[in-house]
């Protein structure tokens, strides 16, 4: 499946910045950074605490076919505060909240292989320590469509949890076109639903470790 996607693609191809009237469009990396430079946090982003069951729609006529699409911007705090307000505002910092954006790349229409629909998470870190619980949610009775994950890179070490949860930069999730057409054919509004629950603790100087070898006992 992996192979069926193209990682050039996904990172080299152009997203438009969701900001209302702004209408420049970026690499997913170089955008994140423009939300950070050039907008205020409180107009691009929507502020996540760990567990926190949230629903993004995206409206599936204006999802165009090899096009990166922004699903949702989120500024993740973790769950050493929760017990405080934590606004998101001109002074939102990146020590205390991860900035992080959920992309949805459409692959272009090909008569040979089946559309996929990807989705991954795109913040200035690679963060195994921080992931997410997406999926596509079946209107009808809120039942949870089940994408594949694949890792971004073979030379990545395949992290434990990967079959579950997406990390930032390393994996994504693919449904194929006919997940999603199942799942539009259920609901008129023709609107896809992602449910995201993102847990862990954000760590900005995180370092991607390494797996190592311990020595037996
Ligand atoms: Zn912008």
């Amino acid at each position: 499946m992996s192979s069926l996607v193209n990682l050039e693609l996904l990172d080299n191809n152009e997203a438009q910045c969701p900001v209302p009237r702004c209408q420049l469009k970026l690499k997913p990396l170089e955008l994140l950074t423009h939300l950070l430079m050039f907008h205020r946090p409180e107009q691009s982003m929507l502020e996540v605490g760990p567990g926190w069951h949230t629903v993004y729609f995206m409206e599936l006529a204006k999802l165009k076919p090899n096009c990166n699409h922004v699903v949702a911007v989120m500024a993740y705090a973790g769950s050493t505060d929760s017990t405080r307000s934590r606004p998101v505002g001109p002074e939102l910092q990146l020590v205390h909240h991860l900035p992080l954006i959920l992309m949805l790349y459409v692959s272009p229409l090909d008569e040979q292989l089946e559309q996929l629909y990807v989705l991954y998470l795109v913040s200035l870190v690679a963060s195994s320590s921080v992931s997410a619980r997406v999926c596509l949610l079946n209107d009808v009775n809120g039942r949870e469509v089940r994408g594949q994950r694949c890792l971004r890179s073979c030379l990545q070490a395949p992290l434990q949890d990967s079959s579950e949860l997406l990390h930032s930069n390393l994996d994504y999730l693919v449904y194929t076109a006919t997940d999603v057409w199942e799942h539009c054919s259920v609901d008129e509004s023709h609107y896809l639903k992602f449910k995201v629950t993102l847990q862990g603790e954000p760590n900005i100087f995180e370092q991607q470790q390494q797996p190592t070898q311990q020595p037996k006992q």
